[in-house]
């Protein structure tokens, strides 16, 4: 059996292939695709997370960042860790750090060829930690560094899907593609499948309020959703509230 297909490096393309075929068996081939490695709750034993997840079978890691020193940090990682792979940007929590010499920096950063993707980025409204039109102006001009770069977005959206999904129809996005972080069912699957979007499932759909989710996520086509976990945050029940890893 070859396993040449999982050791490639990964694009969100790549990503959505859980299942690679050869001949008549087939691998699982399961990639964390959000998870922040290089947050400090796995400070003191990131070997050991990595090490776990390894065993448990992942295959792959990408570490998203929230602004400029988590987009340097994710960087670092994907350094060292050759599965290890980085998107770099500004969460809507940081959006009024972007500012000309932040972005240029950032696409300066994002040029490495360990970067897979632009991201977090996005808008959040339930927390109004920056500016709307902060939120706005970091996003769009994300967007397209992403489009200038060719690289796919991985999107942050809370309690403003509406917002997101029309600055994103305004984009030439879907040519790199996106993948919708923390998908939650507020957004139509057929619009996002139309638009050749991603899904990104993970840790929320075993919570006990989840109610109708399970059933939405049923119908995402296989070939559009992402599994993600978000660690260390977004544990799966019963563990909800712990600490989360990749395993
Ligand atoms: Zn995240």
């Amino acid at each position: 059996m070859t396993t040449t297909e999982i050791s490639q490096k990964p694009t969100f393309w790549y990503t959505v292939n859980l299942i690679t075929f050869y001949e008549d068996t087939f691998l699982l081939n399961l990639i964390d695709s959000h998870c922040h490695l290089n947050f400090n709750q796995f400070k003191s034993d990131r070997e050991l997370v990595l090490a776990r997840a390894t065993e448990a079978g992942i295959t792959c890691f990408i570490n998203p960042a929230v602004d400029l020193t988590t987009s340097r940090e994710a960087l670092a990682l994907a350094h060292r860790y050759p599965n290890v792979y980085a998107a770099v940007g500004f969460h809507p929590y940081s959006a009024d750090k972007v500012n000309d010499e932040t972005l240029a920096i950032l696409a300066d950063i994002a040029q490495d060829e360990n970067v897979v993707a632009i991201g977090e980025i996005g808008l959040d409204f339930y927390r109004d930690r920056t500016s709307k039109s902060d939120q706005y102006r970091a996003f769009e001009s994300q967007l397209t560094l992403a489009q200038n770069l060719d690289l796919p977005v991985i999107i942050h959206q809370r309690d403003a899907a509406e917002d997101t999904m029309s600055i994103l129809k305004t984009t030439e996005v879907s040519k790199t593609s996106a993948v919708l972080h923390a998908y939650s069912g507020n957004i139509a699957v057929e619009e996002v499948v139309s638009l050749g979007f991603y899904m990104g499932i993970g840790g929320p759909i075993t919570f006990k309020n989840a109610k109708g989710f399970p059933d939405i996520v049923a119908t995402i086509p296989l070939n559009r959703l992402i599994v993600e976990t978000d660690s260390p945050f977004l544990s799966p029940h019963p563990l909800r509230g712990k600490r989360n890893e990749p395993e």
